[in-house]
């Protein structure tokens, strides 16, 4: 077992989107982006290994990867997994669990390596029903245990479902162990002020549904649904959004100014946290970036705590030591100055685009007259 406190948490974007399942909830087909293609990254893994050194980044760091279709139809993806493992950070990647061969490839990775690679598996269960994959999912689940790397399964919990959720909690129980973690799948709209959730159910019907499945993932992601955070938000400082083709990293969701970080690999990174002024009507991914602690409110769940069933030991002991920590362990608080100097900071900042976007939508309406 390998003992790491992680300094940062870095959620990374694949352009891939290409997909050989189509969910009905899938965000990308609600939102209409789904063109089925590989994306051309500009750098090759190794290069963008040498910009994310534990040196540049203030040491080791948990990197979540995630398409914009299925993750792992992108290949080089295992490359840079492989890169960043080199590195000696702790490696998330989002998959439909259903692409055999590029699990195959994780094989030849050292086992230091792969004790710290974890795979989020998402249960697309009807899709997977539909095109015969439920024995290769469950499979690929098992090949991953087998390798040493850690796991969880999760199900978008969604009206069609329905009439299936006994048997989704038989057949995982039967093959890994226990019920899959439940996520809170969203309706993608624009304009409204507060989000909804796909589904045609009560909020009160939906979440009784969820807690069938007895899922502290479910608990916290609903607990945190539309609730707009006001606290002092260490994103930027100990969390970052990044994306791995160009290399853009945001403090967080709609940071209109993102620092390159992939055109020179020895400038160094500012690391300079959100504050008060976050951007978004909610947490969006609070149960990764809150559950990590980017936010210093008492809430003691655990990114591991969410989503591990360790009755079936689904979290190897290195995965679960590392992301059973919150990151003001590695990052202690800023001083209270310091906290003014950034919210004024990000007040300026927030206060110039909304006027900025005002005009515009005023030009707007009169070049259209
Ligand atoms: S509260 Fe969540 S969405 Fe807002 S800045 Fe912090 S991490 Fe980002």
């Amino acid at each position: 077992m390998q003992k790491i406190c992680i300094k940062r948490f870095f959620e990374c974007l694949i352009p891939v989107t290409v997909c050989n399942l189509k969910c009905s909830y899938c965000y990308v087909i609600q939102r209409d982006y789904r063109n089925m293609k590989l994306c051309e990254l500009k750098y090759s893994p190794e290069y963008i290994g040498k910009c994310l050194t534990q040196k540049r980044l203030g040491g080791p760091c948990f990197f979540s990867i995630c398409g914009a279709g299925e993750t792992l139809a992108q290949p080089e993806v295992v490359d840079i997994a492989h890169e960043l493992l080199k590195n000696g950070h702790i490696v998330n990647i989002t998959t439909n669990g259903t692409l055999t061969n590029r699990f195959k490839e994780f094989e030849n990775f050292l086992p230091e390596e792969l004790e710290r690679l974890h795979f989020s598996f998402s249960f697309h269960y009807l899709e997977l029903k539909r095109l015969n994959l439920i024995e290769t999912f469950f499979e690929n689940v098992k090949f991953i245990k087998k390798i040493g790397s850690s796991m969880l399964v999760q199900l978008n919990l969604c009206d069609d479902y329905l009439p299936y959720l006994d048997e989704i909690k038989k057949i995982c129980k039967e093959n890994i162990g226990a019920y899959p973690q439940i996520a809170a799948t969203r309706k993608e709209s624009y304009g409204l002020k507060k989000v909804q959730l796909y589904t045609d159910m009560s909020e009160e019907e939906y979440v009784s549904k969820g807690r069938e499945f007895e899922s502290e993932l479910f608990e916290y992601t609903m607990q945190n649904f539309n609730v707009k955070r006001k606290e002092f938000c260490y994103a930027g400082e100990r969390s970052g959004t990044l994306d791995l083709d160009t290399g853009a990293l945001r403090k967080c969701y709609g940071d209109t100014k993102p620092q390159m970080i992939f055109e020179n690999p020895t400038e160094p990174i500012k690391f300079e946290a959100i504050g008060k002024y976050c951007r978004s009507s909610f947490c969006f991914n609070s149960s990764h970036f809150m559950s990590l602690g980017v936010i210093d409110n008492g809430d003691c769940r655990t990114y591991c705590g969410l989503r591990d069933r360790p009755e079936a030991g689904w979290f190897n002991e290195t995965v679960k030591y590392a992301l059973s920590r919150k990151l003001s362990e590695t990052n202690g608080p800023y001083s209270i100055i310091n906290k003014c100097k950034i919210n004024i900071k990000q007040f300026y900042i927030k206060s110039t685009y909304k006027i900025w976007c005002y005009l515009n939508k005023i030009k707007k309406i009169i070049l259209e007259r």
